[in-house]
């Protein structure tokens, strides 16, 4: 077993590290505090084909595995965390739709999505419809050669940018669950804007709730089988973007305060002199490592074909707390001037709060992990 990235690997995160060194990082507060959207650099991700970094070449990708994408992400995440979270959901619904759509879908949406000149947002999760996705009210009713939709969608993410909106809908009896889910492609523009969140972070990328009212889409508006949409999505795992975000965060975090502590002096001395914070510095360091090889090893699972049952949601639940840790360590080590925008501290413990909520909350993801360990899943040395 080796644990180093191949060349093209390494030369890929160097790309993107390089690319988030000149064009996010000087960028990245001035965004948050501004709540702007980073859509002249995404835009530039679609040019290098970054954005469409996992879709097949024949579609406009670059054909890379899940490993490819964790890296890749990290990179982008150390930057800025919206950013790279506006990567991920635009790059999951090109996923279902390449996946799971016509060769008409895939066509007509996935080049354009892997180059981000089309926006895809997630329209999953309801107001009553969070950790229990089923319990979900908007419907699908069949009508002519068509479908009518009815309901709402609550943080969709990249909204108002998207241009569609891969939207879940009951098309079938609860008796039937979970088999009786349907997704459609919806034009962003058939919803209503209910209301914009005043978030902790992610400032950069919106999330409203959004609302559909008698909204009729073509009968080649559903992506892959009718009452399937939720168990195909289950077989997706583009959410390997979750714990790549968080660790970037964890790593710039620490880079962060190495550089801090190594230069701020008190009692004559560097603070980094101080066993007390020395310690504390490799403690994060441990953090970033243990965070990012359950990462890849999740990412890498998947690319070869194997469950995921146990790595992904060890990673899930091991890197999003750890970016948390880290965040809070990087503002207690910057002192006074942690609590404030002069650093970057204080947006990275923002930005890392989010990701033990969203991708699904970790105590679901403790209860998947227990399932999987009660099953008897190793998933160590295959
Ligand atoms: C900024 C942001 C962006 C998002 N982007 C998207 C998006 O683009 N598309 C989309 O579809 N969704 C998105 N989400 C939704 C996100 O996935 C949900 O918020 C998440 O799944 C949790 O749902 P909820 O917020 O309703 O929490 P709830 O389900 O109400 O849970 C609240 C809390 O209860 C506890 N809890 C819940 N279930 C259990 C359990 N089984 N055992 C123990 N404790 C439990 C947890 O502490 C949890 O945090 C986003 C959320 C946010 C905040």
């Amino acid at each position: 077993m080796r644990f180093q990235l191949t060349e093209s690997q390494r030369a890929l995160r160097d790309e993107v590290r390089e690319f988030a060194a000149t064009e996010i990082d000087p960028v990245a507060a001035d965004l948050d505090r501004d709540a702007a959207y980073p859509e002249q650099i995404l835009a530039e991700l679609g040019e290098r084909g970054i954005t469409g970094l996992t879709l097949p070449e024949k579609y406009g990708g670059r054909g890379e595995g899940l490993v490819e994408l964790a890296v890749v992400i990290e990179e982008l995440a150390a930057g800025q965390m919206a950013l790279a979270s506006a990567v991920g959901l635009n790059l999951g619904v090109a996923t279902v739709i390449e996946r799971f759509g016509s060769d008409r879908q895939r066509e007509r949406w996935v080049p354009e999505m892997a180059a981000f000149e089309t926006v895809g947002a997630l329209g999953l999760s309801e107001a009553d419809a969070g950790s229990d996705k089923l319990a979900m009210e908007t419907t699908a009713e069949r009508e002519g050669d068509g479908w009518v939709l009815d309901g709402h969608k609550q943080w969709v993410t990249n909204f108002p940018n998207a241009d569609v909106v891969l939207t879940y809908a009951k098309t079938g009896p609860d008796a039937d669950a979970p088999h009786n889910v349907s997704a459609f492609l919806v034009p962003a523009e058939a919803f209503e804007v209910d209301r914009y969140w005043e978030k902790l972070g992610a400032n950069s990328v919106k999330s409203p709730r959004v609302t559909l009212s008698d909204v009729r889409v073509p009968d080649d508006a559903m992506v892959g089988e009718q009452g399937e949409a939720y168990v195909q999505r289950g077989t997706v795992n583009t959410g390997v973007n979750v714990p790549a975000r968080a660790v970037g965060i964890a790593r710039a975090a620490l880079e962060d305060t190495v550089a801090y502590t190594t230069e701020r002096e008190q009692f004559d001395h560097p603070i980094g002199d101080f066993q007390g914070v020395r310690w504390r510095l490799g403690e994060m360091a441990e953090r970033v490592d243990t965070s990012r090889l359950l990462t890849l090893r999740a990412a890498d699972r998947a690319d070869r074909g194997l469950t995921v049952d146990r790595a992904f949601p060890m990673a899930k639940i091991h890197a999003t707390e750890a970016a948390v840790e880290n965040a809070n360590e990087a503002m207690q080590l910057h002192g006074g001037v942690g609590y404030t925008r002069e650093h970057d501290a204080e947006r990275y413990l923002r930005d890392a709060r989010l990701l033990t909520l969203a991708g699904g909350p970790n105590e679901g993801h403790r209860d998947s992990l227990a399932d999987a360990v009660v099953a008897g899943e190793t998933e160590t040395t295959e």
